[in-house]
């Protein structure tokens, strides 16, 4: 959605260089032998697909995984040959793009598996698969009791082929012992599964969260990383902190206007705020409909000339209110950061996110159509 040419009021940059050095680093904190699974679902985390995808693919990605089929279309027709893998459920019509968009699937249960094998026979040339095993997250995947079972339907059918074979931790940031059992019981299926030949799948567990706990001499050889990728360390005091990422994304609005208004003033719908004091305050040209959640309201700053700024009550639909008494000469125009960095001061998207009651996952999704995406695209790595 970008109306061409004219000025912008809210606006979210994408710095591109900054999302290759992330992944070059990531890539330099693990083993040479750990392939590197970009998993790009949701529009890459709001960073949009196209250009992220293809700077990951410049950038040395393996592997792409995205959640539905039109994402793994929009990869794909970025050109043939990368590996995708889905790693939501397929509906019944969906299943023959597998072969027409050379997708992996991720398979659960022996139905998939049936399903799978048709279309691999019909297409003339096997789908490939990745066997997911349910260690304790309760979602996708076969439960570990009885994933050998599965393991051996697969070998079974002749018309799909085994890919990888993945699970996916619960708590990775929060609970070392139950990451520690997922792990074990992800590895206790890998030794019960006759004749699996490890080094030739994408043996995979660990996402952004899980990569600080990722045991050294193991069989796991890739990782599925979303959000480091994009700079965000996926919880304060991460192991993680040492990779020096840098945020790939920031939000940015503007001022509309200026004015000053009399202690005892209320402010904005409900009548949350009550002004301290004579006030000059901002209005800026972004609200809930851009991405600024309300739950923000009355709790979120801006920068505002490299300074901070509070939100005064709540977030409308289309504009936000701040307190700007205490930065001089603020006009109409100067832009104001939501999520980013300006002069001296920086606002993290983990912080956005608190004063939002979210997590920074959800805060990515949550930057809406309205928002135009303004690539950085430097080489320069
Ligand atoms: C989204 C997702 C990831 C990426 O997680 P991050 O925490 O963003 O790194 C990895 N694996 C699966 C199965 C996912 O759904």
């Amino acid at each position: 959605m970008r109306h061409s040419g004219l000025p912008l009021r809210c606006w979210a940059e994408i710095d591109l260089a900054a999302l290759e050095r992330n992944l070059r680093l990531i890539r330099a904190s693990l083993p040479a032998h750990i392939r590197y699974v970009a998993v790009i679902k949701a529009d890459a985390y709001g960073h949009g697909l196209h250009q992220t995808a293809a700077r990951l693919m410049h950038a040395g990605a393996d592997l792409f995984a995205v959640a539905t089929l039109s994402e793994a279309a929009a990869v794909r027709e970025l050109g043939p040959g990368w590996p995708i893998l889905l790693l939501s459920p397929l509906l019944p019509e969906e299943d023959r793009y597998l072969a027409d968009y050379d997708l992996a699937a991720t398979v659960s249960t022996a139905a998939e598996v049936a399903r799978f094998d048709a279309v691999g026979r019909a297409a003339g040339r096997p789908i490939a698969v990745h066997l997911k095993i349910d260690t304790g997250m309760g979602r996708l995947g076969v439960w570990h009791e009885h994933a050998p079972e599965l393991f051996r339907k697969i070998v079974a059918s002749a018309h799909v082929k085994l890919a990888g074979v993945f699970t996916h931790f619960a708590s990775p940031d929060d609970d070392a012992a139950f990451t520690a059992e997922q792990r074990r019981r992800f590895l206790a299926v890998l030794a019960a599964c006759e004749g699996i030949r490890l080094s030739e799948l994408f043996v995979h567990a660990d996402n952004s969260s899980g990569l600080e706990t990722m045991p050294g001499a193991s069989p796991f050889n890739a990782v599925r990383v979303g959000l480091l990728q994009f700079g965000i360390l996926p919880h304060p005091n991460s192991l993680l902190s040492q990779v020096h990422t840098e945020p790939v994304l920031s939000f940015r609005t503007r001022v509309g206007i200026v004015k000053t208004l009399p202690r005892g003033t209320t402010i904005s719908y409900g009548r949350t705020h009550t002004l301290a004091r004579e006030t000059t305050l901002a209005v800026l040209c972004a609200g809930y409909g851009d991405g600024i959640p309300r739950a923000a309201s009355n709790r979120a700053q801006v920068l505002i000339r490299g300074l901070r700024c509070s939100v005064l009550g709540r977030v409308t639909m289309d504009q936000t209110i701040v307190d700007v008494t205490d930065v001089a000469g603020v006009q109409c125009g100067d832009e104001a950061v939501l999520i980013g960095r300006q002069l001296g001061g920086e606002i993290f998207i983990t912080e956005f996110s608190r004063w939002a009651d979210t997590i920074p996952w959800e805060t990515l999704c949550s930057v809406t159509k309205r928002v135009p995406r303004l690539y950085r695209t430097a080489l320069g790595v």
